[in-house]
């Protein structure tokens, strides 16, 4: 086992020392060696935390007696102590130390030693909400990708006073109702209820002077115009995060994030599965019998398809690449373009003619497949 230090030493007290010289000598301690007085200091950390440990031993009677009678032993692996080694983490021990009661709250303690860059200062600093908004976009500009610009009201860091709730010249102090503990406890019955301090909101600090602009609230609604770029290929449902576009913190804390939902409107034309789309052709029955070029709507303008000769109602062709574009990819989906084959609902008296003529042609020859389901309907009335 490696040699520790004996923890009388650590916290400098004598082995008779009681609680109360304990407590006083950690005090002095761990203020001296906080992280917070000493950034970056790793020799001051491993203090800090050897007087957490040293404390958290000398503090409980139990622990100190195994201590006084095994030294270091009592507290290794399987050793007869209680808690198997295990020492609480010495942030902790800080704070029960400083936060309880007698001494004033603990943002008083921290002003007094750390001054306002400590602490107490960084706690009353929030993070602003995240906001959502909903937008409806085209098909079309989903499949391009957009630029918007949205108005909404949101909370702004006030420019009275620059985000810190004070009039110019006003100091931040603690706050007087819950003497800078940021919680109000107050007595039902037999129980002790801990609130969250109305005044300060749990921050534990409020300022001399009010900014009156804001009214101490370091922030104000604001009329915001915002310019996003929505990416091609979005999807119905999608989630964009737009970071720091959120409500301003409190007291100059870290903004919050907007989140856009795109909702994609329905297209009269153009169905979408994913990244492929749907659509129907109509096409008149001549060209679906001969053959020929027809024009086929795509979700950029239109395109033309080569129809086969003969092709039959209810055909799917697929334009390649034709579809929707793939968020985040330069891969495209797919159209998938249906034939449907129109009958002329009104005729011209030439058109007739002509088609009366045809009909004579064809006398009663039917197409293959018609046929086949024509004989499958006569099987099932005479077979
Ligand atoms: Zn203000
Ligand atoms: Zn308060």
């Amino acid at each position: 086992m490696a040699a520790k230090r004996d923890y009388y030493e650590i916290l400098c007290v004598a082995r008779e020392a009681t609680v109360e010289e304990l407590k006083k000598s950690y005090r002095k301690l761990a203020v001296k060696f906080h992280p917070d007085k000493n950034p970056g200091d790793k020799e001051a950390e491993e203090k800090f935390k050897e007087l957490g440990e040293a404390y958290d031993v000398l503090s409980d009677a139990e622990k100190r007696a195994a201590y006084d009678r095994f030294g270091h032993a009592a507290f290794a692996q399987g050793g007869a102590a209680r808690g198997g080694g295990g020492f609480h983490d010495p942030f902790d021990i800080f704070r029960e130390v400083f936060g309880a009661g007698n001494g004033g709250g603990m943002g008083g303690i921290f002003e007094q030693f750390f001054g306002s860059g400590g602490r107490g200062e960084r706690e009353s600093r929030q993070r602003g909400s995240d906001l959502r908004y909903d937008m409806q976009i085209t098909l079309e500009e989903a499949a391009e990708g957009v630029e918007k610009e949205i108005d909404i009201t949101k909370l702004e860091a006030c420019a009275g006073c620059k985000g810190t709730g004070a009039e110019a010249g006003s100091r931040v102090v603690s706050c007087q109702t819950c003497n800078g503990r940021g919680q109000v406890v107050s007595s039902r019955g037999f129980f002790q209820v801990a609130q969250t301090c109305p005044r300060c909101r749990g921050s534990g600090q409020s300022v001399e002077r009010p900014c009156p602009k804001c009214r101490g609230e370091s922030r104000v609604e604001q009329n915001v115009r915002i310019k996003f770029k929505i990416p091609a290929g979005v999807d119905d449902g999608s989630k964009m995060r737009i970071p720091g576009n959120g409500e301003a913190g409190i007291r100059s804390g870290p903004r919050g994030d907007l989140y856009v939902v795109i909702h994609i409107k329905e297209h009269e034309v153009f169905e979408r599965e994913a990244e492929n789309l749907f659509c129907e052709v109509a096409v008149n029955f001549a060209t679906a019998a001969l053959g020929g070029d027809v024009r086929v709507p795509t979700i950029e303008g239109p395109a033309s398809l080569k129809l086969p000769a003969g092709t039959q109602s209810g055909t799917v062709f697929k334009l390649r690449g034709k579809g929707m574009p793939v968020y985040n990819s330069s891969a495209r989906g797919d159209l998938m373009a249906r034939i449907i084959v129109a009958v002329p609902q009104k005729l011209t008296p030439e058109q007739r003619k002509k088609l009366e003529e045809f009909a004579e042609l064809m006398g009663d020859e039917l197409p293959e497949q018609s046929k086949g389901v024509l004989e499958r309907v006569k099987e099932f009335f005479h077979g």
